[in-house]
């Protein structure tokens, strides 16, 4: 392209992409220009703008274009691995051991097309300290819980703690410093591996939820709960949190409640066929992997019809969740549930981006933030074709990839 007087400013660009999955649910478009001014899309169109001659073009014809994607769930100080002596190192591990894996870990999401992850907890604190550190560039956006908050005596040691002797879970999560990005709260234990759909108490009452989702508010902090079970989700719900985290055996009534609020559902479905994949085969424990998995399907598929709002999380760092290639697999999951690709797109980009904060929309539209993927391509190779994500822009910046040639 030839330098218009004038007419251009030195950010501008023009790109042609082949497919764009916009993150709106709308339909697949195919040969849009998208003009870029400023780090914004200014217009997304099927000739190129008249009045923009700039000196910055992109051919990315072969390419489908998503916005960037969100994990909203993951564990950046573990991997998948079923190394048990990886695993033990990993959750003993001190702050600079623990920002070397945290590190590989935000570049395999980003390889995977991920420009945000929200992470839930990790029982020393780590993904926050490493976060916040002077002068830090992430290839990826990371929203943290620091640590999570559980009940003295329950699950969730390995991610968390117990608020101090004395002290109501409201004032500890008002308390806490440094300033989380979020909250995350504990309020069930994990599914059980031989009693199929065994609920376990919540590990605090709805008043102290209620009352720690106050305290969050008041802080400017959203509340994510881990919860499987009717009465633990339900409570979550009734609390005002933001989102459940899990819901295995949440039941319909809390799907329905859900769908009337404004509450997200993080389903973690790929955590179950991870377990039933990785765990002796034959034995109990895989087979009630496999039905917990397809219990969630079957409440996933309920979900989508009541129009419960599910964001993809993967609880990446779980056994056999490995951080970036997971997220390809639960947006599989959500298809096989029933989500066309547009709106399993959808769930890992609009509706889990305020999850992630930080103003992303995970829209790409005419005036939203220029943060998108490309896929080498055409959509009907996704989701597998995430493994092969040519480039990565953030804010109209390639931040990877050098693929499509500029034309002109
Ligand atoms: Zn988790």
């Amino acid at each position: 392209m030839t330098a218009n007087k004038g007419a251009t400013d030195p950010s501008d660009q023009l790109i042609l992409a082949g497919w764009l999955v916009d993150g709106t649910g709308g339909p697949v478009r195919s040969k849009v220009w998208i003009y870029i001014r400023e780090g914004m899309v200014r217009s997304v169109d099927p000739k190129p703008p008249r009045d923009v001659l700039s000196g910055q073009g992109c051919d990315l014809s072969d390419f489908t274009l998503l916005p960037g994607l969100v994990d909203s769930h993951v564990h950046l100080t573990l991997s998948g691995t079923d190394d048990s002596v990886v695993r033990k190192s990993q959750l003993e591990a001190g702050y600079d051991r623990a920002a070397t894996v945290i590190a590989a870990h935000l570049c395999q999401h980003r390889d995977c097309g991920v420009v945000a992850v929200r992470d839930g907890g990790d029982r020393s604190g780590h993904v926050l300290r490493f976060k916040t550190r002077p002068s830090q560039l992430l290839p990826v956006r990371v929203q943290s819980a620091g640590q999570a908050w559980r009940q003295s005596g329950r699950y969730g040691r390995l991610i968390g703690r117990s608020p101090k002797a004395g002290m109501t879970l409201a004032e500890a999560v008002a308390g806490d410093r440094p300033a989380p990005d979020h909250v995350k709260i504990v309020n069930s234990g994990l599914n059980s591996l031989t009693h199929f759909a065994k609920e376990t108490a919540p590990q605090f009452s709805l008043e102290e939820m209620r009352a720690a989702v106050e305290a969050a508010a008041v802080r400017g902090l959203g509340v994510m709960v881990h919860a499987n079970g009717r009465l633990p989700v339900a409570m979550a719900v009734a609390a005002g949190c933001r989102s459940v985290e899990h819901g295995f055996f949440m039941g319909p009534d809390n799907l329905a409640r859900m769908a009337d609020s404004l509450v997200i559902w993080v389903p973690t479905a790929v955590t179950m066929r991870a377990y039933a994949r990785q765990l002796a085969p034959g034995s109990i424990e895989a087979q009630m992997a496999r039905r917990n998995f397809d219990h969630q399907l079957e409440q996933m598929q309920m979900a989508r019809r009541l129009g419960v709002r599910v964001a993809l999380g993967t609880d990446a760092g779980s056994l056999g969740v490995d951080h970036g290639t997971a997220l390809k697999e639960e947006m599989a999951i959500v298809m096989e549930a029933g989500w066309s690709l547009s709106e399993a797109v959808q769930s890992g980009s609009s509706v889990a981006a305020p999850l992630v904060g930080g103003g992303y929309s995970g829209t790409l539209a005419p005036g939203h933030a220029a943060t998108f993927i490309a896929i080498k391509g055409p959509p009907e190779h996704l989701p597998g074709s995430l493994g092969r994500v040519g480039s990565v822009w953030v804010d109209g910046r390639r931040t990877l990839g050098g693929s499509g040639r500029v034309v002109g």
